[in-house]
């Protein structure tokens, strides 16, 4: 994926969370620590939609003014997985903050854990997977 022998996340390949509109890069060791350990675990193939955003890429997008994508934070397509597992491996990989969309999950590792949604639709999307998963 890359000949840059600093880069010591296997599964993530550094093009995948580079901002869309222009390539910039934000390395957040934490954050990428958590998604090589749910890559490992999954053992599945992690598409991300949406990974560092360049400011005017954030607003461009409707991002929120302090959003985490403008650090590094990732939104992973829930095609192809089982959304309850995915959430699930996402918590015991580290992740802190959950974002919870209709064709995505997004993932950070803020200091302080929150979970939101985006809609009624995704509301009513994901109350059947967390009901049963601990807050
Ligand atoms: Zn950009």
């Amino acid at each position: 994926m890359t000949t840059d022998a600093s880069w010591r996340w296997p599964h993530v390949a550094p093009d995948t969370i580079a901002c869309r509109c222009c390539g910039e890069t934000f390395v957040d060791p934490v954050a990428l620590d958590a998604l090589e350990r749910l890559a490992q675990s999954l053992g599945e193939n992690l598409v991300v939609t949406s990974g560092h955003r360049c400011a005017l890429h954030n607003a461009r997008v409707g991002g929120a003014p302090l959003s985490r994508h403008k650090r590094l934070a990732f939104d992973i397509a829930l095609a192809g997985h089982c959304n309850a597992e995915l959430v699930a491996a996402a918590r015991a990989a580290g992740f802190t903050g959950f974002g919870f969309g209709q064709t995505f999950l997004h993932l950070d590792t803020r200091a302080r854990p929150a979970r939101w949604f985006y809609g009624q639709r995704s509301i009513e999307q994901w109350t059947s997977v967390l009901c049963w998963i601990p807050a």
